[in-house]
């Protein structure tokens, strides 16, 4: 069969719409799943810098207020012991060991309080003398304490805080401040003060982060003070080589930032700090970052999913929209078929082989260049029904159909123009070789030996040949002169190849 039969030109068309539609499914799927997660990727990150900033913006806030109770009550301390102090010197001859005046001073200051700071009297070798009521001694090795050495040796003016340790009987944990008289009052040559820690704890207690969060005072040099929860192992441990005093820091007194495994706990923290301005004492505030981040991992986890299903989902709309769209390009493929073939010899059925010439036509005319037509029909057809059977002359048809393709070219086209009549289209080719074609399907046709139960079934055609000419207006007028050529075959004796031309042929070229 030609290449010009139908399901050849329904594939040229057809096909590549339905493959462009799937394309287009194929295209849309994964922009639609590149922004689908774009946008998560985008959420994820603008989120979790969302959950750091309220952390910080928490911390911080948190770290000034812990920070100004710190100061307040180490502020207070001051206060007491220059209190005490401007009562030493305006009673230069006053023992304050027994004065009623000074101890009740003392008294005073310790309820105030709540108890929580104790002030005592301490000899220049760190020999502590009781005020008062029997106090039990604030610290044991007075002598040897650093804070105490650097208060005797220094500069009047300052506090020496030292490292807190467990004392009295009922080994109460409190911070020690020593501070050195300008005015020495027999043996006593500094004042002692101590902060008792448990009272500096349950207000960090109160407001500290749980579950993993912490509030810790450090000394300046990164000594650790109090830290709630309270750990006793980790008082007087030094951070100073840790992230906080090495990077942070140097940096900036206050600020906020990520410590990765604290070397209190081991857990990466989220920290705010600040130094304690006048006071040689840093606050640091910290929440634990599984604990921040937590609540936006689990969001993460609920839109990574979401996403997922989404896109599954999609993929299989997608996948099933193309499957669709490939059944209907086959779909397309078979009805252009049936619409323009004829079923039974599989050749282009009326219809589609005029259009094919009235294309033909029309292109011959705009390139000037030959285009032949015949009509064919079979001789004596009628005797083959009535002699063997319809069935017989199906065969015979399509018999014909095939023996008549096969003496074509692949741009020649064969048409059944109804019953046992056909068309052949030679496209740029003038009559003489369209008459040698059509003597060589004559010579083929009437070769052709179907057998039936009834005998062979021979039979032979007459085909009428013409060529577009100058004056041709229109296909018709082409038709009408193969069919008066083919008339002319037949009456002249059928089994022929009779040509008829218009006044001026097309040349070839
Ligand atoms: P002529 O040589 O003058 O053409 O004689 P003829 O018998 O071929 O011509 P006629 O027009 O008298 O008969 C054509 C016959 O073709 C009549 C019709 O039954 C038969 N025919 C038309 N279509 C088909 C078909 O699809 N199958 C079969 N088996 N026969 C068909
Ligand atoms: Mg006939
Ligand atoms: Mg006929």
């Amino acid at each position: 069969m030609a290449r010009m039969s139908a399901p050849q030109l329904s594939g040229d068309n057809a096909a590549p719409a339905d493959s462009r539609a799937v394309r287009f499914v194929v295209l849309m799927t994964v922009l639609f799943l590149a922004f689908l997660w774009s946008f998560v990727a985008y959420w994820a990150v603008s989120s979790r810098q969302e959950t750091i900033d309220n952390a910080e913006q928490v911390l911080r806030r948190m770290d000034y207020a812990v920070e100004e109770q710190t100061r307040r009550l180490f502020k207070l301390v001051e206060v007491f012991l220059g209190v005490a102090e401007q009562w030493i010197v305006d009673n230069p001859q006053a023992d304050p060991r027994r004065d009623p005046r000074f101890l009740h001073l003392i008294e005073t200051f310790r309820e105030r309080t709540g108890n929580a700071i104790e002030i005592q009297l301490a000899a220049e070798d760190g020999t502590l003398f009781p005020l008062g009521p029997p106090t039990p001694p604030l610290v044991r090795e007075l002598r040897d304490k650093d804070y105490f050495r650097a208060a005797i040796s220094g500069d009047e003016r300052h506090f020496h805080i030292g490292i807190p340790e467990p004392t009295g009987p009922n080994g109460v944990w409190q911070i020690p401040v020593a501070h050195r008289l300008k005015q020495r009052t027999g043996d006593g040559a500094a004042l002692l003060a101590a902060i008792r820690l448990p009272a500096l704890l349950s207000l960090y207690e109160e407001v500290r982060l749980r579950p993993n969060g912490a509030i810790v005072l450090l000394r300046r040099d990164g000594t650790l003070l109090a830290r709630a929860p309270h750990d006793e192992r980790l008082i007087g441990k030094s951070v100073a080589g840790g992230q906080l005093y090495r990077e942070f820091l140097p940096r900036a007194e206050r600020g906020f930032g990520r410590l990765d495994r604290t070397a209190t706990d081991g857990m990466d923290k989220f920290v705010g700090y600040s130094v304690l301005g006048d006071l040689p004492l840093v606050m640091v505030v910290s929440a634990a970052v599984d604990d921040v981040m937590e609540p936006w991992r689990r969001q993460m986890l609920i839109i990574a999913l979401l996403a997922f299903g989404v896109s599954c989902a999609s993929l299989l709309a997608a996948l099933r929209l193309a499957r669709v769209l490939g059944e209907l390009s086959v779909r397309n493929a078979e009805l252009q078929h049936l619409a323009t073939t004829d079923l039974m010899t599989g050749v282009p059925n009326r219809h589609h082989f005029l259009s094919l010439l009235y294309h033909e036509f029309a292109r011959g005319r705009r390139y000037k260049v030959p285009l032949s037509l015949m009509i064919l029909d079979l001789d004596f057809f009628k005797q083959i029904n009535d002699g063997y059977g319809h069935a017989a002359g199906d065969e015979a048809l399509r018999a014909f159909a095939a023996a008549t393709t096969g003496c074509l070219r692949e741009m020649d086209a064969v048409g059944r123009l109804g019953g046992e009549e056909f068309g052949v289209l030679l496209p740029n080719t003038p009559v003489e070789q369209a008459e040698a074609v059509a003597e060589r399907i004559r010579v083929a046709v009437a070769r052709i030996a179907i057998e039936t139960e009834l005998g062979t079934v021979r039979f032979t055609t007459s085909i009428g040949v013409t060529q577009t000419g100058v004056d041709d207006e229109s296909v018709d007028a082409v038709l009408a002169r193969a069919d008066a050529a083919l008339y002319n075959a037949k009456a002249s004796g059928r089994n022929r190849v009779i040509v008829r031309l218009a006044g001026e042929i097309h040349s070839r070229f």
